[in-house]
């Protein structure tokens, strides 16, 4: 049984691996997104790479191991099936999930996983439109492409399918404004210079930095969007 930090160590690196679609994670990028020192996350790395859930490259980083790998997106698979859980059951929003995720996907047996997936009808997205894992490992999506809202031109016709920002502010303003997942809309300007994209939703202008719209992905398309 792997300890609650190797889970979230873990977590982290597969979450890191598949935004960037890389094998191999630097250990900066880790300290980023733990929040802990670089040395702290090198120490950590050689108990990874002792048990053999990671391969570990002094200056070059790590990158999980198979066994690694499966045990990260069973990580995954609990903390996204519990988010919906508590969103559909409990009628938490969705800007107050992750952290109470984060708490229990520790804590649940792979029995309850499997009954709670089973409950909600073994869904292919968490309420931020993040995929969840099967229990196989494999990942269930609609295969449909989605890109960061900063990407899109003026004029497409938008429909939200994920946000990677699980700050609570971050997705309150979202939902403030209108942008939640499947919500549709059009992208009225996008300036590389002013580093500017507004959109509208529902009749509202919104406008967003290009960082947060980096955090916001879409799908693109004319007829056809639900
Ligand atoms: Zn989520």
């Amino acid at each position: 049984m792997a300890s609650l930090t190797v889970e979230n160590y873990l977590k982290a690196a597969l979450q890191i691996a598949m935004r960037d679609e890389v094998e191999w994670i630097s250990t900066g990028q880790l300290a980023t997104a733990l929040q802990v020192s670089p040395g702290t996350v090198t120490s950590m790395l050689k108990t990874l790479a002792d048990s053999g859930l990671a391969e570990y490259r002094p200056y070059e980083g790590a990158r999980l191991t198979r066994e690694g790998q499966s045990l990260a997106l069973r990580m995954l698979r609990r903390h996204r099936l519990l988010e919906l859980f508590l969103v559909k059951t409990l009628d938490l929003s969705w800007d107050q999930v992750h952290e109470e995720a984060e708490n229990m996907e520790h804590a649940v047996s792979d029995m309850l996983i499997d009954r709670i997936d089973e409950f909600l009808g073994h869904p292919a997205a968490d309420p931020h439109g993040d995929p969840i894992p099967a229990a196989d490992g494999e990942m269930r999506t609609d295969g449909s492409e989605c890109v960061p809202l900063s990407s899109v031109e003026p004029g497409a016709e938008i429909c939200v399918a994920r946000v990677t920002n699980q700050d609570p502010e971050f997705l309150r303003f979202l939902a403030d404004s209108g942008l939640t997942i499947g919500a549709t809309g059009q992208v009225a300007q996008n300036s590389a210079e002013a580093g500017i994209v507004s959109t509208e939703f529902a009749g509202r202008t919104i406008a967003l930095g290009h960082p947060a719209a980096r955090q916001v992905l879409v799908r693109v398309g004319g007829l056809g969007l639900p």
